[in-house]
């Protein structure tokens, strides 16, 4: 298989495109090095998908490997119910729905269309809230599927050389911001 982009890296780059080197960087060490404590939440929040053992349906995939050649972006599902065509993303709260959780759905609404599953509603669900965020499928939603298209574009030619503006509110609630060079706090 040709190298790919983990979809996870969507979010980090819409925070900030620096912030991809240095997950990368680390991605390689015990993410317990490095993660937050949000962060270490809401990985606990996905461990019962990642490990299957969320529901037992059948019809229901869970935590499953997708990937999109046409993107060449690639990762792991939360959840898609087949019998409903329905996919969801579960948060462990969403105060917010921030973009790159929707293009997280785009990215997988991609590669399992590609794969030749059906799509026709996609979900954000708050697990400690149990609260349901709707979000438009890309047919649905044009102008931000060339949003996404965009985004995914200038991830691959992100040039971490070139010239750059650090944003302090960012920099600031940063995880790498020791590690950066350029980071404005
Ligand atoms: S410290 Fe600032 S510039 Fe550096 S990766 Fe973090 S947000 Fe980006």
């Amino acid at each position: 298989m040709e190298p790919y982009m983990p979809i996870s890296y969507l979010n980090d780059f819409i925070f900030c495109p620096r912030s991809i080197y240095f997950h990368q960087l680390y991605g390689r060490v015990s993410q317990r090095l490095y993660h937050t404590t949000a962060q270490t939440k809401g990985k606990a929040a996905h461990k019962t998908v990642d490990t299957q053992t969320y529901t037992t349906a059948k019809s229901v995939l869970q935590g499953m490997e997708v990937y999109s050649d046409r993107y060449k972006i690639g990762g792991k599902i939360d959840t898609y119910d087949a019998s409903k065509s329905l996919l969801v993303e579960r948060k462990k709260k969403i105060k917010v729905v921030y973009d790159g959780y929707i293009y997280q759905l785009f990215a997988q609404y991609h590669c399992l269309v590609e794969m030749g599953y059906e799509v026709q509603k996609m979900k954000l669900y708050s697990m400690d809230d149990n609260k349901s965020y709707p979000i438009k499928t890309p047919p649905e939603d044009t102008e931000r599927q060339k949003e996404f298209d965009d985004i995914v574009h200038k991830m691959k030619n992100f040039d971490l050389n070139e010239a750059f503006v650090a944003n302090e509110n960012k920099c600031r609630y940063c995880i790498y911001n020791n590690l950066c060079d350029v980071a404005a706090c």
